[in-house]
């Protein structure tokens, strides 16, 4: 640990960064390199098992910080939407079995109705699974996707849309996640980190970087330091607006997915330290 480091204890790596290892190989290595926060991908917990998954992750000393991901509400199909929902609370079950406080929400869209429209279908699909949620005591964090996934992955595509949708729908277990690689472009990004985390509803951070050029627009994520974000400003505002949460490491990326997951974790390591 370095001498004045401003995030001592905070860093935390989603499966998927490691995505060749099951998750008891990616329990076992991320507190071999003293890593405190762990993020579980469904797929993860699947192949596992939710029970076994459980045991894995009880027997670690890590913290399960966030499940990953609920979401993906609007459709044209009233079937598919409701469908959706009953998939909500079936993630909503496994969260709470892992012993995850958060479900992140990748709220979804759909090409064949309007941005506008998919949005209030999110906000009813969110309002229909808060009552599980309560009874489960997990919070839904709606982490808002790059524009360039409004077709058919996410109709929240800034912070402020994101705020406005919590500040909508107004229950304390619903808040927002950030995602660097989503919003690091938005003029207003600073302006809404402080709107949401003074309002407590600043849910979760999640780190990576923008390379330049990008080859690929969904698995050539960056290690920070290898590309364009401005890591260590954005940080200064998500704890300027109280967060003290962990910083989740989330990198899809098939360069760093080829590599030996004990050396790429390294370099996560020493990345969260000096670039992030
Ligand atoms: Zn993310």
């Amino acid at each position: 640990m370095e001498a004045g480091n401003p995030k001592p204890d905070k860093l935390c790596v989603h499966t998927i960064t490691t995505k060749k290892w099951t998750l008891g190989e990616a329990v076992d290595a991320y507190s071999a390199e003293g890593i405190r926060g762990i993020s579980v991908w469904q797929d993860a917990a699947a192949q596992a098992g939710i029970g076994t998954s459980r045991r894995i992750l009880e027997a670690s000393d890590l913290e399960v910080v966030s499940y990953v991901r609920g979401g993906f509400f609007p459709s044209s199909s009233s079937s598919a939407r409701l469908a959706a929902i009953d998939n909500n609370r079936r993630m909503l079950d496994e969260a709470a079995e892992l012993g995850s406080p958060l479900l992140v929400m990748v709220c979804g869209a759909d090409p064949k109705i309007s941005l506008a429209h998919a949005r209030e279908q999110i906000q009813l699909g969110l309002e229909a699974i808060l009552p599980y949620a309560e009874a489960l005591g997990i919070k839904l964090g709606i982490e808002p996707l790059h524009p360039m996934y409004a077709d058919t992955r996410s109709a929240i595509n800034t912070l402020g849309t994101a705020n406005d949708l919590a500040a909508a729908i107004d229950h304390p277990l619903c808040g927002v996640v950030i995602d660097v690689y989503h919003l690091w472009w938005d003029p207003a990004l600073e302006v809404e980190i402080i709107r949401c985390g003074r309002k407590g509803k600043l849910f979760a951070y999640h780190i990576c970087d923008w390379r330049v050029p990008t080859t690929d627009l969904l698995n050539d994520r960056g290690l920070m330091g290898e590309g364009c974000i401005p890591l260590k400003e954005i940080r200064h505002w998500v704890q300027k607006a109280g967060f003290d949460g962990y910083h989740e490491v989330e990198i899809f990326s098939e360069r760093h997915w080829a590599r030996d997951p004990y050396e790429f974790l390294k370099d996560v390591v020493y990345a969260y330290h000096h670039h992030s």
